[in-house]
């Protein structure tokens, strides 16, 4: 770990490994320590026809090949990731800066979609009723759509992609990937050990690059399907352009979380959920806490805890140290997008309870960091309390009571996640109950879904109909055929009567 050497950044088409010579690129940096470790090539059209293409032809044959074979490759893949789990940990915390700890996490969620893939036998069956009408029949299957493509964001480089390409090519769909351009190494790591396990020549392949490359992607004619995650602003444009070209699209967007912390809570537990929610992965997580709602006289005994386990959290170059509890973030240009957030908070009124915007790594002067920051007194209306910083940054909001609190965290545009901590089961219900997000947690900080549930955004954090993973994940990536059937006569056969 630690390396300097320059990674390559190859394309992939037809199971070849390509070098894109010509054309821009942009850097790969490793948070810690702000070293260039690879260059991204900002793919165009070509490159996309050619991995289209590829995908086009290998889904002329995986369509037709039994699901149950399809799942031959991915139970060897499976074996593959557990073999090379640390190393592809080790690659999430170089490219993105998470902890080991938080890599690990990501790439074992990923593992688990591949898992639940493999039960694709199960999952793709239909449903038949016999006798419609008398002599007629009817049954359901479903069928692989086509060429599918993911779009994916920069802050789960293992898991994000793992939501769409196994489950797409279990259900017989061919692929094109397109990783983050910020975090490109840890996708193709994994692509390599998917040739490994058998995968078939041109049935995934990968692109890379920024808006031209998913222009290339939305409007090229033999793409039947987008998977997306990312900003609300580019999910909404990839929904409308995706969908305006005749594609099937899902489109996962940005977040703001609402904590809630009553006063019957077990508060140290509440400390811990909230510190874990809003200080993982720097805060760069679409479940992440971002507002602490604290209800009643809760702020009184509940802020100081937080805020000196807030200032304890070690900062560090999380690629060599193992006790550092958050890492930089993926860029400076990011950095300074977020000191700028909390300095228009300032000014709207809000009070830094912790801030951790001078915070830095002496042996690392030129890693991304930014230290854990808590903004007190945020109130509805102000630009902190509604845009996604996605850093290490929790709000706080103080309401008098429940209802309150309730009708201004529905007045967000997003809906992703929400959590509330209570010891009252019937406080619990009425949340998960009146709540206008997709993701609930009880006593839970970060309520992500696991693989076999769907990742339920709702509102300005999803676009379309069905969501990645669980069942959903299944109906996105095929399409029903419902087939009614009569037979007349008896054929040819002999028929043998009991009596
Ligand atoms: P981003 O929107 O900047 O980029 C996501 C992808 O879109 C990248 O592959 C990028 O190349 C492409 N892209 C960027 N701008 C584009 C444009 N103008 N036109 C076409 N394509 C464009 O997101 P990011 O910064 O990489 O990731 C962080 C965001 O992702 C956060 O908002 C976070 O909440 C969200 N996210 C959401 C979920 C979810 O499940 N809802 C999960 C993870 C991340």
């Amino acid at each position: 770990m630690g390396t300097t050497t320059v990674m390559p950044c190859p394309i992939l088409v037809g199971n070849e490994w390509r070098e894109v010579k010509t054309g821009k690129t942009l850097p790969v940096h490793n948070p810690s320590t702000g070293e260039v470790i690879a260059h991204t090539p900002m793919c165009g059209k070509d490159e996309v026809d050619a991995a289209v293409r590829s995908a086009h032809e290998a889904f002329q044959t995986w369509k037709d090949t039994p699901p149950v074979q399809r799942i031959q490759v991915l139970f060897r893949y499976k074996m593959l990731l557990e073999d090379n789990f640390e190393a592809l940990a080790e690659s999430i915390t170089r490219e993105h800066g998470k902890t080991m700890t938080e890599s690990r996490g990501d790439i074992r969620r990923g593992i688990e979609v591949v898992e639940y893939a493999c039960a694709i036998t199960e999952l793709m069956k239909g449903d038949m009723l016999e006798n419609i009408a008398s002599g007629i029949d009817c049954h359901t299957i479903r069928q692989p759509i086509g060429v599918s493509a993911g779009i994916c964001p920069y802050n789960f480089p293992a898991l994000v992609p793992m939501w769409m390409y196994p489950m797409a090519i279990a259900c017989g769909n061919t692929f094109v990937l397109k990783p983050s351009e910020k975090v490109p190494l840890t996708s193709i790591r994994l692509i390599e050990l998917l040739i490994e396990a058998g995968m078939p020549k041109g049935v995934l392949n990968i692109v890379h690059g920024g808006r031209e490359c998913v222009d290339a992607l939305l409007t090229h004619p033999l793409v039947r399907a987008i998977s997306f995650v990312g900003s609300s602003p580019v999910a909404k444009y990839i929904f409308e352009t995706g969908t305006q070209n005749g594609k099937r699209v899902q489109a996962a967007g940005g977040a703001k979380n609402f904590v809630f912390v009553m006063p019957d809570a077990d508060l140290p537990k509440a400390v811990e959920g909230m510190i874990d929610g809003a200080f993982g992965c720097s805060g760069q997580r679409c479940m992440a806490a971002s507002t602490a709602v604290v209800i009643g006289d809760v702020a009184d005994h509940y802020l100081p805890p937080l805020a000196d386990a807030t200032r304890e959290l070690k900062l560090g170059p999380t690629d060599r140290d193992k006790t550092a509890r958050l890492g930089g973030v993926i860029n400076p240009e990011h950095r300074d997008r977020i000191i700028k957030i909390l300095d228009e908070g300032v000014k709207e009124g809000a009070e830094l309870l912790v801030d951790g915007r001078n915070m830095r790594v002496e042996s690392q002067p030129n890693g991304f960091y930014l230290g854990p920051t808590i903004v007190d007194k945020v109130k509805h209306g102000m630009k902190i309390c509604e845009t996604e910083t996605f850093g290490p940054v929790l709000n706080v909001m103080r309401f008098e009571d429940f209802d309150e609190a309730i009708e201004i965290a529905n007045k967000q545009a997003f809906g992703n996640g929400a959590c509330i901590f209570t010891n009252s089961g019937k406080l619990a219900r009425e949340f998960s109950h009146r709540i206008q997000a997709g993701m609930v947690g009880i006593n839970v900080g970060v309520p992500a879904p696991l693989a076999y549930f769907p990742f339920s955004g709702w509102d300005y954090s999803f676009f379309g109909d069905l969501h990645v993973q669980g069942k959903e994940g299944v109906l996105f990536y095929t399409r029903e055929k419902v087939v009614t059937s009569r037979w007349h006569g008896i054929g040819d056969g002999e028929i043998w009567h009991k009596d």
